[in-house]
């Protein structure tokens, strides 16, 4: 098991497979991506090496992520050669949404245990104005399939911002309660392009957490490993509603997540300084080095990030590294 210096064990991989995505998302990529780093991403074998590296160090669970992953047309065989790593026991997906009715089946068949859908918005027009594109009706039937063929853990992730606010909590809440999915709300994080966006944005998951819990709902006790997010359920509602709130005190103390980027970075923090090179190593498929070199970093993971302080690192925005 890979453990820090805080006694902290981190069991679980977010690999991002590429950096580019179609979406424009207001809080993402404003301006659409910007082609300004190289694409030759990670190719199928070093992501083998290193999914199978992750694993021999005690990785239970790996999320591909991106950019948008779907972009890639490799993405099936990705789920398929992570689902077939000893070791690993989940796999899961986040991605926009834009092509789930056409890929799910096969997402499936591939060994797929979970996927993360993210809408900020039930609204079709306002979410046309968050993302750039009227997707939302497609969309939601993508995830309407994903329910049919039994894919048990099906997430939503909604950024809470104060322009997509009005009726956000309201609209999901009615959603869930015949959809036996969970919407987490996500606090939104400041990012390198993003300091005007938070400043006018931001809004405290707490308001969320005051106005479920007058409302009949209960806080799920979670396991120690299940990292930061909080869940509340509601004996009338079918689903559950999630609340990842990164500025709220001790958040990072269940941290169980480290990051690779799309070009082999390994990220010991969604804001640290700078990643930690592996291509070479994957690219000489060397698994044993892949597996030491990832060990030696772990000596430098921080306790927590600096967030507060409006230190967001070399992340200029999430879509580099996955969120
Ligand atoms: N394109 C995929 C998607 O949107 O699901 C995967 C990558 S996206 C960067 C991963 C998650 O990060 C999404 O749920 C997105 O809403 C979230 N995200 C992006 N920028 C964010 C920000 N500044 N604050 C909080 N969440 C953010
Ligand atoms: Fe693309 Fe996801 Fe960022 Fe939206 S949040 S712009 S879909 S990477």
């Amino acid at each position: 098991m890979l453990n820090d210096q805080f006694g902290r064990q981190f069991n679980y991989l977010r690999l991002s497979i590429t950096d580019v995505c179609n979406f424009s998302c207001s809080y993402c990529l404003p301006n659409g991506y910007q082609c300004d780093t190289p694409r030759n991403f990670l190719n199928k074998n070093e992501i083998s090496t290193l999914v199978n590296a992750f694993a021999e160090l005690g990785t239970k669970k790996v999320r591909i992520t991106g950019g948008e992953p779907c972009l890639r047309n490799d993405v099936t065989d990705i789920i398929k050669l992570c689902k077939n790593t000893p070791g690993i026991e989940k796999v899961a997906i986040t991605t926009n949404g834009f092509n789930l009715l056409k890929k799910i089946d096969e997402f499936a068949e591939a060994g797929l245990d979970a996927l993360n859908v993210s809408i900020d918005s039930l609204n079709p027009n306002l979410f046309k104005l968050i993302t750039g594109h009227d997707k939302l009706t497609l969309i939601l039937k993508g995830i309407e399939r994903a329910v049919e063929l039994g894919i048990k853990d099906i997430k939503i992730n909604a950024v809470l911002a104060k322009q997509f606010n009005k009726n956000q909590l309201k609209d999901f809440l009615a959603w869930v309660k015949h959809h036996k999915v969970t919407v987490r709300f996500i606090e939104l994080m400041e990012t390198g392009d993003g300091a005007t966006f938070f400043e006018e944005n931001h809004l405290s998951g707490q308001t969320v957490k005051a106005q479920l819990l007058a409302q009949g709902w209960l806080q799920v006790v979670r396991g120690k490993l299940n990292g930061p997010a909080e869940e509340f359920c509601h004996p009338d509602y079918d689903g559950r509603i999630g609340l990842i709130m990164p500025y709220s005190k001790d958040f990072c103390k269940s941290c169980n997540r480290l990051r690779v980027s799309a070009l082999g970075k390994l990220h010991l923090c969604l804001f640290a300084e700078q990643g930690i090179d592996l291509r070479e190593l994957l690219n000489e498929d060397d698994t044993a080095a892949t597996v030491k070199a990832i060990r030696a970093a772990m000596g430098n993971k921080e306790i927590s990030h600096e967030l507060g302080k409006r230190l967001t690192g070399a992340t200029t925005h999430l879509a580099m590294l996955g969120g």
